[in-house]
């Protein structure tokens, strides 16, 4: 048995680059048949010796900033509610922004389980921002970079347990 795995947060956190790394090239056949919404984006993940579903909440980048929070709601929930565990990023060179509380409160409501991380932790830059992740509520975050793949084994250390339940 197999667990899905949502990867969750507001545009730009570096959601569809760790949704690219987890899944690599197995995405292309997905992406090119015609007609296949792009909002969620499905692809087969792997971790170390884990395989999983993962889901990109992927569609938030065409929003505008009036549409943006309904439909980062409402597509959010979508992926929280096929998803078995998610993984919320922030961006540790920012910080947690108000729509990040926003979505942290939505995933404490709904989501059977959570795993924040604050990602772009590479270097000293992201530093602050993954000690003020402890404020979302969310337990530990992991720091880890999508882009440098650093983090990948606390990552995959907290992805064992959900793999031994399924
Ligand atoms: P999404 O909107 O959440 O899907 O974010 P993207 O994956 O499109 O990434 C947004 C931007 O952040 C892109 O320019 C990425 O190259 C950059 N990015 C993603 N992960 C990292 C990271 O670990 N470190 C840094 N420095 N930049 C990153
Ligand atoms: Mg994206």
């Amino acid at each position: 048995m197999s667990f899905t795995l949502a990867i969750v947060g507001r545009p730009n956190v570096g959601k569809s680059t760790l949704f690219n790394r987890l899944v690599g090239k197995r995405l292309a056949l997905v992406d090119d048949q015609p007609g296949v919404t792009r909002d969620l984006r499905e692809g087969s993940g792997r971790l170390g010796p884990l395989r999983f579903t993962v889901i990109d909440t992927a569609g938030l980048e065409e929003a505008t900033d009036e549409s943006l929070p309904g439909r980062m709601r409402a597509l959010t929930e979508r992926a929280v509610d096929m998803a078995d565990v998610c993984l919320f990023l922030i961006d540790a060179r920012v910080g947690v922004t108000p729509t990040d509380r926003i979505l942290g409160e939505l995933l404490r409501k709904r989501a059977p389980q959570v795993i924040l991380a604050a990602n772009k932790a590479e270097g000293r830059k992201g530093e602050q921002g993954f000690y003020d992740a402890y404020e979302l509520g969310l337990g530990e975050p992991l720091a880890i970079s999508a882009e440098h793949g650093i983090g990948m084994d606390d990552l995959l250390r907290a992805l064992e347990p959900v793999a031994e339940r399924f």
